[in-house]
């Protein structure tokens, strides 16, 4: 029995092998590490990818938001909507820019932001909202503009699991003000390293989010605003520029791969709930997260692991709980729908190469342990 783990990097890389070494190798011996044509080409690429006019490197999906929201303007005073239901990095970039992250609750069929309550929560001092894709599955971003259009909001798209998932005829990260991306080797368009990205209708902000990236400067030591630094390395781009023209074949396999869990687990509803896909939406399956019922979750994960079968959680905490927020006096029963799921979620084996043959050992080892819980 083979040990099956939740995603493997070094088969992707087994794909492309051949002309990733070759383009890597061109970089080493070129002596141009920083910037250069393979930068502006993958920003090129990934903006048509989109169909949005600009894209911009970064160093990873947490600048990505961090440089939208700054270059949007977000600052001290400002109240920005997210849900309680994701990785820190989420509410880390509001922190950094000096505002206060208001978090809500999500809907259990989505793990996604509750839109009602992201209407309850707006104030006079709210600006934004940053919507997560979490999982790789949409958010109803036509629910979700509606809303930002009747109380001025800035929308900041955290695409981070979801790159090529879409709502209606438009990519996510095409809808927003900004779209913010991670290209950390696990999501779904991943780097053999940091990195990250926006994308933007807007000229100006690109031209902002530009500045802020290479250290508030325009002109070579001319320093305009207070920037950082924070550059999508050239070995990076070249990879991803590979990688990227695979995504849409690899984003199909993932949803191959739901589509048959979902099919082999059918029937097992009063112990676990399967994910689904939104009406309108296009889900990309960055995980296949399952939730298991009746406080069973962990023993389930321990008797999978036992089985060789290594599955995950995301998250075990939502943000609202987490000790870095204390300062905000959230209540632990504040948001149930996140807190039930951060105890019942259950993230199963899941990449583009994973063979069915591993997946019916998944599926097996599931059910097994299911009779025995
Ligand atoms: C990974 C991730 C980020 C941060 O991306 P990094 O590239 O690791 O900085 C932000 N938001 C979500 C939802 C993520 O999953």
């Amino acid at each position: 029995m083979s040990q099956i783990p939740p995603v493997d990097l070094g088969r992707q890389y087994a794909t492309i092998a051949d002309e990733a070494n070759a383009a890597v190798l061109d970089i080493l011996s070129s002596g141009r590490y920083i910037g250069g044509a393979p930068v502006t080409d993958f920003e090129t690429h990934f903006a048509a990818y989109h169909e949005t006019p600009y894209a911009a490197g970064c160093n990873s999906g947490t600048d990505a938001l961090f440089l939208g929201l700054k270059g949007l303007g977000i600052g001290a005073g400002d109240e920005v909507i997210t849900s309680t239901f994701t990785f820190i990095a989420t509410a880390e970039a509001i922190c950094m820019m000096g505002a206060t992250p208001v978090f809500v609750d999500i809907t259990a069929d989505s793990f996604n932001l509750d839109l009602d309550q992201v209407k309850a929560a707006i104030t006079p001092k709210t600006k934004a909202v940053i919507p997560v894709h979490l999982f790789g599955r949409p958010v109803d971003m036509h629910k979700l503009m509606a809303i930002a259009a009747d109380h001025n909001l800035k929308i900041i798209e955290d695409c981070a699991q979801a790159t090529g998932a879409a709502w209606g005829d438009k990519k996510v990260g095409a809808i927003g003000d900004v779209g913010c991306f991670s290209f950390f080797p696990t999501k779904n368009l991943g780097g053999c390293g940091d990195g990250g990205a926006i994308t933007t209708h807007n000229e100006r902000l690109l031209a902002e989010v530009k500045m802020l990236r290479q250290h508030g400067s325009k002109i070579r030591y001319q320093h305009d605003v207070m920037g950082v630094n924070s550059r999508l390395d050239t070995i990076q781009a070249v990879i991803l520029n590979i990688k990227l023209r695979h995504l849409d074949q690899w984003n199909k396999q993932r949803a191959a791969i739901a589509q048959r869990y979902t099919k082999l687990l059918a029937g097992l509803e009063e112990q676990i709930q399967l994910p689904t896909s939104p009406n309108g939406g296009t889900h990309i399956w960055n995980q296949y997260t399952l939730l298991v019922k009746d406080g069973k979750r962990d023993t389930l994960k321990a008797k999978l692991q036992e089985q060789g079968v290594s599955s995950m959680i995301y998250y075990p905490k939502p943000l609202h709980l987490q000790p870095v927020f204390l300062e905000y006096d959230y209540q632990s029963g504040q948001f149930p729908i996140a807190e039930e799921c951060s105890h019942q979620v259950l993230s199963l084996p899941m990449f583009p190469d994973l063979s069915e043959p591993e997946q019916q050992q998944v599926v097996a080892a599931l059910k097994k342990s299911l009779t025995e819980i």
